[in-house]
């Protein structure tokens, strides 16, 4: 007589025992993947706007760093007036306003380029393989959407238009400076009337001769 028919109540203990024993190793290894998953889109997202974040931006240039010598382009975004949108329609408002322009731009993007809330109502597009005159005319167009776009808040209608700094490079290693001349060239843009892209500034210091 096999061993199972003989003691019925201890084999169907010992299938129970290991059922349940599998059974909760997986709805803990699920819950640990779930976890997981979370944790790494949190440390890798702007979480209002859903797009990379700062970490994320350095952690994608130091790879780049190692094993590209491509020509790439950095620009910077800033929404014009904010302040005055968030003081005038509500904090609510403001955050809309945020929202729906990295939609446009996550919309715009070929899909090799990073688009990153860089801090407040700034943002970074890096675009990899993308030259000066290209990158100008994608990011004038994005500028463009956001001026011609509807942002409706509370049944109010508010105008949003964008200052960009860009700058093109190919080394890696220098990628902070690339950033700080996209930014000194948006500054130089919002000096300068604001709503515009800017490639170059008449008071950059001349390139040396090589
Ligand atoms: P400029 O055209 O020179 O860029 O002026 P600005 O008003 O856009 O810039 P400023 O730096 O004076 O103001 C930025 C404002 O952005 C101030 C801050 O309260 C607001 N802000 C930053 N982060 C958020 C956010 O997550 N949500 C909202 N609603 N406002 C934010
Ligand atoms: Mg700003
Ligand atoms: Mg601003």
């Amino acid at each position: 007589m096999p061993e199972a028919d003989k003691y019925p109540i201890g084999f169907f203990n010992l299938c129970l025992m290991l059922f349940t024993f599998f059974y909760i190793s997986a709805l803990y290894f699920f819950e640990l993947n779930c976890a997981n998953e979370k944790l790494s889109y949190t440390s890798n997202h702007d979480l209002l706007t859903g797009l990379f974040n700062r970490r994320f931006f350095e952690y994608i240039m130091k790879r780049h760093k190692a094993e590209d010598e491509s020509e790439y382009t950095i620009a910077l975004f800033d929404i014009d007036d904010f302040k005055k949108i968030n003081d005038s329609y509500g904090h609510l408002a403001g955050d809309y306003v945020l929202k729906e322009v990295s939609r446009i731009i996550q919309d715009c993007q070929n899909k090799d380029y990073i688009a990153v809330r860089w801090g407040g109502e700034e943002f970074i597009l890096f675009m990899p393989q993308t030259d000066e005159n290209s990158a100008y005319s994608y990011l004038s167009e994005i500028c463009r959407k956001v001026s011609s776009f509807a942002f409706v808040f509370d049944a109010k209608r508010i105008n949003v238009t964008l200052t960009v700094g860009m700058c093109t490079g190919n080394d890696f290693g220098m990628y902070e400076s690339i950033v700080r001349t996209a930014d000194d060239r948006l500054y130089y843009g919002k000096r300068n009337g604001k709503n515009c892209v800017v490639k170059s500034t008449p008071d950059e210091p001349l390139q040396p001769v090589k």
